[in-house]
């Protein structure tokens, strides 16, 4: 989402002129978009900082805002202890850069906009035109979460769950779709609880199916208790939506889970799963993870080991638990580091040695692959499979935004290599 972000407040700027640049040296305005879903968030903010100073040592500052989530959460402090940043901008109020660009070029006291202005935000991103021309392109549908996982900061930093209209999206989507892009990937802190008049994700998914030009949809991230019978029959009755879902399950322990305030229990994570299967046989899952949450046991960690074999994610994304000011589990006694340590090495091993059988099986199997971009180096060529795995081939011909079929030959842990297939009519997918 901070990527869609991005290139939408590089939309805007560009209205006043101040376009991208590849050499930092040069800027006349520093924007830095941040995340704060860690811990040393903040501090990577105040060491790239320090970065931009040592630049500009011997040249006047250029305008210096620091956009995105660490601003919405600590703006003021960030004003108060670096006076090389001239402003704050939150995730709901960067329509408002253009003019806080336009204060600072005559010297304006420092500014913090991070007020919560969604539909303000999401008017004004109508009347601009999202520039960006990637094969595979973003777009956000739903920001925001009513959720409140007690971990988390996004109910705090992006604010409470808001969806789109459909109109807007559609648009935005044929207009990406004009530009180029063949895939598009719906996004949003709860993408399955997207919900517009009525209008559902499934929904938005037949509609946005209907382009002809995009030949692929993906959502992410979506979750347990939003999975609704109408997406599960999405999966089964739209040919483009891709057969892999980002499902977060957190941890393998009921108690964990309660703990967490998930709303949803290991069972009713796996009713979920077991009902998509049912519809796709062919579909694949990948999760998140935090490990070492406040008062999981061995036991408790043990279960998260245990849903990982059993459901074989293809991918997963895990993470020690990290206490984020302001959310309710701040305060609770975080567990021993170094056990939190052993315990998430010991998951990446088992998650790897998973990822690793199932990208064997891989080998000598064809895949349908979307490619995106020609790689700097040879005639190599960059796309992805329906599962989200990274190709690489090597063709004389230009594949950027073909779907071809791919031999593969060679695997490791993040890319897949093989041939171009010239017939397309194979049977043996890889699944
Ligand atoms: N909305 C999604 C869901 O509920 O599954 C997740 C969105 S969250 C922005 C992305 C991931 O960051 C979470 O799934 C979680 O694993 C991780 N995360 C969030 N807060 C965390 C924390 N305090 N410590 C460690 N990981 C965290
Ligand atoms: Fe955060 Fe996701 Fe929980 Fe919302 S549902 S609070 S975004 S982890």
């Amino acid at each position: 989402m901070n990527e869609y972000d991005s290139n939408r407040i590089l939309d805007f700027t560009r209205k006043i002129n101040y376009l991208p640049t590849n050499n930092l040296s040069e800027t006349n305005c520093y924007i830095l978009n941040t995340c704060h879903i860690r811990e040393k968030a903040t501090d990577k903010v105040y060491h790239e900082i320090g970065r931009l100073k040592k630049k500009f040592r011997n040249k006047s500052k250029p305008i210096v805002l620091i956009a995105g989530c660490v601003a919405q959460a600590e703006g003021d402090i960030l004003l108060k202890k670096e006076k090389y940043i001239d402003a704050v901008v939150g995730p709901q109020s960067y329509h408002h850069i253009n003019s806080m660009i336009k204060k600072l070029e005559k010297n304006s006291q420092p500014i913090n906009f991070t007020e919560f202005e969604v539909i303000e935000k999401f008017d004004t991103l109508n009347s601009i035109k999202n520039t960006n021309n990637n094969i595979s392109a973003f777009l956000t549908i739903q920001e925001g979460c009513d959720k409140f996982c007690k971990f988390c900061v996004v109910p705090y930093t992006r604010g409470p769950e808001y969806s789109r209209s459909m109109k807007e999206i559609i648009s935005e989507a044929k207009y990406l779709a004009d530009n180029g892009a063949k895939e598009i990937n719906l996004l949003g802190q709860n993408v399955n609880a997207y919900n517009f008049e009525g209008k559902k994700l499934s929904d938005l998914i037949f509609e946005i199916s209907d382009i002809k030009k995009i030949e692929r949809i993906r959502y992410t991230t979506s979750h347990p208790r939003d999975f609704t019978e109408d997406l599960i029959e999405a999966h089964k009755n739209c040919k483009k939506l891709m057969p892999l879902i980002h499902l977060p399950i957190q941890s393998g322990s009921n108690k964990i889970l309660t703990a967490m305030n998930r709303k949803h229990t290991v069972e009713e994570y796996f009713e979920v799963i077991k009902k998509i299967i049912k519809v796709k046989p062919d579909i694949k899952f990948s999760s998140d993870f935090i490990i070492g949450y406040p008062s999981e046991t061995y036991d408790d960690f043990k279960k998260t080991l245990q849903i990982m074999s059993k459901i074989k994610f293809i991918n997963s994304f895990s993470f020690i638990f990290s206490a984020r000011p302001g959310t309710p589990a701040f305060n609770l006694n975080i567990i021993d580091e170094k056990v939190s340590r052993d315990r998430l090495i010991e998951f990446q091993q088992t998650a790897a040695s998973i990822k690793t059988d199932y990208r064997k099986k891989l080998v000598n199997k064809t895949a349908k692959v979307l490619f995106e971009n020609k790689m700097k180096s040879g005639n190599k060529y960059f796309g992805r499979d329906e599962y989200f795995n990274s190709v690489i081939v090597e063709s004389k011909n230009n594949l950027t935004g073909k779907i071809k079929n791919v031999k593969i030959l060679k695997v490791n842990q993040t890319t897949l290599f093989g041939d171009i297939v010239p017939n397309l009519n194979q049977t043996d997918h890889a699944a």
